[in-house]
């Protein structure tokens, strides 16, 4: 079984065989009848066409498997890259040359319009998910342009294709709005209603995004939805993110493989649940007989701090932490010796202390909310990585680093 992977019920240990050839059943076409040709009408569920950019991260795999199970075709965009990058949906992937399969992943950059216009063009697509973006908060800081580029003008693009083409009767619209948006918070929990404080060219461009999609949907009529998401994590979060930071260095010092764990400010708090929850609040607002914004989130806040403590917990170790400032240290109880460093450099110039989400439209209108809990959530993080540091290629792309 692919290590980041983990079955629906979270649990590591449910049989492989088993997981993976219910989803290669999932994926195979039984009948070429059920083709996504039949363009008039609302198509059933079964043939509807799901176009997803930004494939290829967290949110994109996790989505790719719930449509492809409600019996959609998925087309992914995947940006070129001079070595693989599909590693998180590879196990959806079967050779069209070998198989009938209902996934299939082309090429494409949200940075070029005439890209994006020709892929929305060839697959006519039903819906519209983009999740592609320069999603790093602190990497914004360095490259603020380019994700201004991705992020909002990205956003832009995609929708300017819909209008262009004439579908904006037929197409549907998620935008993957954030939490970030919130900043510098101005209420306490945050809800659709609360004003908006970016605090980073992140959050900026993708202020500009949600708006952007409020005005297509009302200048235009076209079925375009926000999806405000609070902070959702799973095994496949990417490295650099601080959940996954944690779980891989909990991991790797567990199996002696690293000493330290380092780490920028311990007091942001976060409202974390995880991905899989949160995908399926996406389908569910492109579900709705209206177009809307919704908050996604589980209404709880956790500091980085008590993360650290819950995933080295997850190993038996208790920390203890001595000192403050950037001389604070995370201490194993039981040994004494410091896991756990600050280091400045991933203090950012301007932070989001904490966020906090009210998820009672979503829960209220769309019947959604969060299953994980956040403790489970650190447990499935903490066991998927302790298995993958058992792989000699993590080895390596952890030296990397
Ligand atoms: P992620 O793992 O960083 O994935 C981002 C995806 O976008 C990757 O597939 C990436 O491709 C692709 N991408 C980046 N720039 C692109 C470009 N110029 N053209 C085409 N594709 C591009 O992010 P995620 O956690 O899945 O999040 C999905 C979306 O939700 C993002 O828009 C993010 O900002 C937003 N969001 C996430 C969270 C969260 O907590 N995860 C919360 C709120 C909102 P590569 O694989 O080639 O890099
Ligand atoms: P964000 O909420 O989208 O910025 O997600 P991150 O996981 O990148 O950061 C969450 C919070 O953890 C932020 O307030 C960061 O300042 C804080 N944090 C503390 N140490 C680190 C670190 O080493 N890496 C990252 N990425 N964030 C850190």
């Amino acid at each position: 079984m692919p290590v980041w992977w983990p079955p629906p019920d979270g649990l590591l240990r449910t049989s492989a065989v088993l997981q993976e050839g219910a989803w290669e059943r999932a994926l195979r076409i039984k009948s070429r009848t059920s083709c996504h040709s039949g363009r008039q009408g609302s198509p059933s569920v079964q043939n509807k066409v799901a176009l997803i950019t930004g494939v290829t991260g967290q949110d994109g795999a996790y989505l790719a498997r719930l449509l492809l199970g409600k019996g959609y075709f998925v087309h992914g965009i995947k940006r070129r890259s001079s070595s693989f990058n599909t590693e998180r949906v590879d196990e959806l992937y079967l050779d069209p040359h070998e198989h009938e399969t209902r996934f299939f992943m082309h090429y494409g950059d949200l940075a070029d319009a005439t890209n994006v216009i020709r892929l929305v063009q060839q697959h006519q697509p039903d819906e519209i998910y983009n999740l592609a973006a320069q999603s790093h908060v602190q990497v914004s800081f360095e490259t603020p342009e380019y994700t201004a580029n991705a992020d909002a003008l990205g956003t832009l693009r995609l929708l300017e294709a819909i209008r262009i083409l004439k579908l904006t009767d037929k197409v549907r619209f998620y935008q993957a709005s954030t939490s970030e948006l919130y900043g510098k918070v101005r209420e306490v929990p945050q809800r659709e209603t609360t004003p908006f404080y970016p605090r980073s060219p992140y959050a900026a461009a993708k202020l500009y995004a949600y708006w952007i999609t409020v005005n297509y949907r009302e200048a235009y009529a076209i079925h375009a939805s926000n999806g405000i998401l609070f902070n959702h994590e799973s095994p496949l979060r990417g490295e650099t993110f601080v959940t996954r930071k944690i779980t891989r260095a909990v991991a790797a010092i567990e199996r002696g493989l690293q000493q330290h764990l380092y780490l920028g400010n311990l007091d942001a708090k976060r409202d974390w649940g995880h991905a899989r929850d949160y995908v399926e609040g996406m389908w569910l607002i492109l579900q709705q007989p209206s177009p809307d914004d919704y908050v996604l989130a589980t209404g709880s806040m956790h500091s980085v701090r008590e993360f650290v403590e819950l995933a080295f917990r997850g190993v038996g170790r208790m920390i203890e932490w001595r000192g403050t400032g950037v001389e604070e240290v995370g201490l194993e109880r039981k040994t004494g010796k410091v896991l756990v460093r600050i280091d400045p450099r991933y203090f950012r110039p301007t932070e989001v202390d904490e966020l906090c989400g009210d998820p009672s439209k979503a829960r209220e209108r769309l019947g959604w909310s969060h299953k994980t809990s956040f403790k489970e959530l650190v447990a499935e993080m903490v066991a998927s990585d302790l298995e993958s540091v058992a792989d000699a290629r993590w080895r390596r792309t952890w030296a990397a680093e």
